[in-house]
């Protein structure tokens, strides 16, 4: 499959594929590069001890980068819960600029609206993006193992079935996380995993060998499962090859001994 994700030449990758396709949709994903801050990098978060005008900071050059200034984004407290919420128009600039005006305990995030960017924060967790081509309805999701197995890629699915979209024109992105080969979980993982498959039935684990119940567990692979089991077609599932732990130019929480920056998802259509 091809990459669905391109580096440009400011430092994001974007869903090229998406931002091809759908003209007027701004979509996806932070690097590390650049910046200011403790990290002297492109944190954006603002609940990791950085310098808060240094993350006001590199927000301001991203929405610039984007072309979707700040005041009209919306951010979460993210808690690795399964809560989605939908936004409007109304909600712009909540958890734009500060932490304490962003949405609280909320991991997902859709919009039936144009001139609004969702916003979420990571360091090595799944980003998970949603579009429906028919309807223009968009959506992203903060998936870590708990989201993962807790399964907000259906729980967004659900709901905007519920809302009217239908399953064949629902497209989603698997965008930069952590890669199977450098996450490693134990049987607390895959006994929680178990409520959607066999650990020997998904492709997302493998034993790991001289360590019993510990699994290499690709988080990636797991969401385009439960993704594939919510109904959304194969075909319109994208999933990236990236990993944050592997690359250089993404913060990653295993990688950098937990205290790193976060990179951020944005989807956003242009008013
Ligand atoms: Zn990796």
């Amino acid at each position: 499959m091809t990459e669905p994700f391109k580096k440009s030449i400011d430092g994001l990758y974007c869903i090229e594929r998406w931002e091809k396709e759908f003209p007027g949709l701004i979509a996806g994903f932070t690097s590390k590069n650049e910046g200011s801050g403790i990290f002297n990098k492109l944190n954006t978060a603002f609940h990791v001890h950085d310098d808060p005008s240094a993350v006001r900071q590199n927000r301001i050059r991203i929405g610039e980068k984007t072309g979707i200034p700040v005041r009209q984004w919306v951010g979460c407290e993210q808690t690795h819960s399964t809560h989605i919420e939908q936004v409007t128009k109304e909600d712009s600039g909540r958890g734009a600029l500060d932490y304490d005006s962003a949405l609280s305990s909320t991991d997902g995030l859709y919009t039936n609206d144009l001139g609004i960017l969702l916003t979420l924060c990571y360091a090595d967790c799944v980003p998970l993006y949603f579009c429906d081509r028919s309807s223009k309805r968009i959506g992203t999701a903060h998936a870590g193992w708990k989201g993962s197995v807790g399964g907000i890629g259906s729980a967004m699915i659900k709901k905007w079935e519920k809302q009217g979209s239908r399953l064949e024109d629902i497209e989603v992105v698997i965008g930069p996380s952590i890669c199977g080969n450098c996450y490693k979980v134990g049987k607390m993982v895959t006994d929680e995993a178990e409520k959607w498959y066999s650990r020997y039935e998904t492709r997302s684990f493998l034993p790991v060998s001289d360590e019993p119940d510990t699994f290499y567990f690709s988080l990636q692979n797991f969401n385009k499962d439960i993704f594939l089991k919510s109904g959304v077609l194969e075909e319109n599932i994208y999933m990236t090859h990236l990993c944050t732990s592997c690359s250089p130019d993404f913060f990653s929480y295993r990688r950098d001994g937990g205290h790193t920056g976060r990179m951020m998802s944005y989807i956003g259509w242009k008013e």
